[in-house]
């Protein structure tokens, strides 16, 4: 066999071995991109095994140097260096996918969540209240739904600005979020009006949840004392309305109207209590 067509050969199989070894950036960041674990371990596994392939070519080249003598020889040096353009497409689309994948739950995170108080919006609290709905009737299940809204929340805005007002609204939704279950749902309904609807909670269970919040919030601090901006620290109370699902309850639309229904009797009697719907109905 020629001269120029045995370098060929070779030149291919150490070209197999340049793409094995470029082939490790696009897996190098993936592996950066993933969290400590078992699919972690695995990609560096295959790391191990590329380096292992990358010294196998290597090995190859050198020992079938100058051994080629008919066309057939060319097959296994092909297959080798279409087996290292594989492992590289490989890696770079199992990068791109990863990247794609990490931009879509950014995208879906900010697409449910309200981004001042960092619990969720309302957008996914009308989802997931049909959601629950569905399932309540389905396994026959109980379900409430909880409307805090801050007692004259102008007042604070108004003395101390709306800056600290937010920070109100940060603490309160923090704190709402540490004293519920990990099933019940907390969301940024409006302004400065936060649902947490509570599935498999009857509405005597969700006026004892109610009580509970009340009371968390009127004896916790939401923005501490500033001594240098002369600022006492700030406290506050909600008043809560409770509701909870049973057969005139149509939609998620209903169900929020009554919860809404029972905070307006909540302020009407004088604030900072929690007042259920069905107390409300009978008095009217
Ligand atoms: P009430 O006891 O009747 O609820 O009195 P209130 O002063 O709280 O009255 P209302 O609930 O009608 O007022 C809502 C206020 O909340 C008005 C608005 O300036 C304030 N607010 C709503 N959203 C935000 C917000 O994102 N940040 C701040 N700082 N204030 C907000
Ligand atoms: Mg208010
Ligand atoms: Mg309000």
């Amino acid at each position: 066999m020629q001269d120029v067509t045995i370098y060929i050969i070779n030149g291919v199989l150490l070209l197999g071995a340049c793409l094995l070894c470029v082939s490790f950036f696009p897996i190098q960041r993936l592996v950066g991109q993933l969290p400590e674990g078992a699919l972690r371990k695995r990609w560096n596994d295959l790391r191990a095994l590329i380096l292992f392939f990358i010294m196998g070519y290597v090995c190859f080249t050198f020992l079938y140097w100058m051994e080629y003598d008919n066309a057939f020889n060319l097959v296994v040096p092909a297959v080798f260096f279409l087996g290292a353009v594989l492992i590289l497409f490989v890696g770079t689309l199992a990068l791109q996918t990863a990247i794609e994948i990490k931009q879509m739950a950014a995208l879906q995170y900010e697409n449910v969540t309200d981004h001042l108080i960092g619990i969720h919006n309302r957008r996914y609290l009308d989802r997931r209240t049909e959601e629950e709905i569905s399932r309540a009737r389905r396994y026959d299940m109980q379900l409430s739904m909880l409307l805090l809204d801050i007692d004259h929340f102008k007042i604070v805005n108004d003395n101390y600005g709306h800056q600290i007002g937010d920070r109100v609204l940060m603490s309160l939704g923090q704190l709402l979020f540490r004293e519920v279950r990990d099933t019940d749902i907390v969301a940024r309904y409006g302004g400065e009006e936060i649902a947490v609807l509570a599935p498999h909670t009857s509405v005597s269970s969700a006026i004892e949840l109610a009580e509970r919040l009340r009371r968390s919030v009127e004896k916790s601090i939401m923005v501490p004392a500033n001594e240098y901006e002369k600022r006492q620290a700030i406290s506050i109370t909600v008043s809560i309305g409770v509701a909870g699902l049973d057969k005139e309850v149509v939609d998620h639309q209903s169900l929020i109207h009554r919860a809404d229904n029972a905070l307006y009797g909540a302020k009407q009697q004088g604030r900072n209590r929690v007042v259920d719907f069905d107390s409300v109905k009978e008095s009217s």
